[in-house]
């Protein structure tokens, strides 16, 4: 749960960010276990919410609204989730925004950098998502221009860690083993880049093959697998699609700030590359610390700041969650 202040002018300051995580009992899976995930939220959700009101100085009394994630998401973590914020809301008597977990990740960068451009062009790549975001305004218009036809990037990242025997989540661990190998040992698909394939569109189900592909033949004819130059390579690959298609998107809709978000924003090679391509391209890149790109409760109350700010009507007490709400949706 995070806390948030929000000042007159628009900014936002990050009084608590308590993270619970349930990741540790997903990686003996190795991907999250929907039952887990919803019995976790359950035993987590007071404590985190008791430590992140102690953290942030501030007693109950002194809160203006609660936010809270109304999806998309695994449907039971989300009823946990909204079930806690509307008995807060309800006891306190205070507004209650139930919003939209990805817009979040794109707020999250504003609790770091300040408020966001208008327009600016966000990718969003996380855990179940890639997507690439027209964001006129934060609270209330954001256009989805291109997302993925198959796999998310972070699930590609985890689905090779599983292929190269790394552990969950694999994009921290195919990080740090890719800064040991050669990129261009091996030349991985780039799915989508062909001259009649959708401009702003993504797909890594090709990839992930393609990387399981060549690991196997290795296996099978007895050989040594480079671990290090098949991460480097594979990483390329995600980081070279995603920053060409970003870039070449701002461009051609005239755009001049890009932000990245989602757990995949943590990853080395796309900031690094992304900012490279970015400068050439005289493009402002806004990428937040790698603890706000992955899921955490500051980014929500950033979103519910930036609309409260906005002047958005508030949610009603009786909102259901949605586990496939599009993004498009900031507030319900
Ligand atoms: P969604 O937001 O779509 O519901 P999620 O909340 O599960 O998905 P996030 O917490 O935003 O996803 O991100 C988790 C993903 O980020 C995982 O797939 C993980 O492998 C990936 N990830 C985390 N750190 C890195 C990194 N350094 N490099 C690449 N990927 C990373
Ligand atoms: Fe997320």
């Amino acid at each position: 749960m995070g806390v948030v202040r929000l000042y007159d002018d628009g900014r936002v300051e990050l009084l608590a960010d308590e993270v619970a995580s349930s990741v540790e009992q997903h990686a003996r899976f190795g991907g999250v276990v929907p039952e887990v995930a919803s019995r976790a939220h359950l035993e987590a959700m007071i404590p985190t919410a008791r430590r992140a009101l102690a953290a942030s100085g501030l007693g109950l009394e002194d809160v203006h609204s609660v936010a809270v994630t109304a999806g998309p998401g695994l449907a039971g973590a989300l009823l946990v989730g909204l079930a806690s914020a509307k008995a807060y809301a309800a006891v306190l008597g205070k507004p209650l925004y139930g919003v939209n977990h990805l817009a979040g990740h794109v707020a999250a960068d504003t609790v770091q950098h300040g408020p966001l451009p208008s327009p600016c062009l966000a990718l969003l790549v996380s855990g179940g998502h890639t997507q690439l975001l027209l964001v006129e305004d934060l609270a209330t218009k954001i256009t989805e221009i291109g997302s993925t036809i198959d796999d998310a990037a972070g699930e590609a990242y985890d689905k090779v860690a599983r292929v190269l025997n790394l552990p969950y989540p694999g994009g921290p661990p195919i990080d740090r083993l890719a800064k040991q190998g050669n990129p261009e040992a091996i030349a991985f698909p780039r799915g989508l880049t062909g001259p009649r394939d959708a401009k702003y569109d993504f797909s890594f189900s090709g990839l992930k093959t393609a990387v399981a592909r060549w690991v196997e033949e290795r296996e099978r004819a007895g050989e040594p697998i480079p671990l290090a130059d098949v991460a480097a390579s594979f990483q390329e690959a995600v980081a070279d699609v995603l920053t060409a298609k970003a870039v070449r998107a701002a461009t051609e809709l005239g755009v001049g700030t890009l932000v990245i978000s989602g757990g995949v924003a943590a990853n080395s090679r796309l900031s690094g590359l992304a900012g490279e391509r970015c400068a050439e391209a005289g493009i402002e890149l806004r990428v937040p610390r790698p603890r706000l790109c992955t899921d955490n409760g500051a980014m929500i109350a950033a979103l519910g700041a930036h609309l409260v700010a906005a002047d958005v009507a508030p949610s009603e007490l009786d909102i259901a969650a949605d586990p496939a709400l599009p993004v498009s949706t900031v507030s319900i």
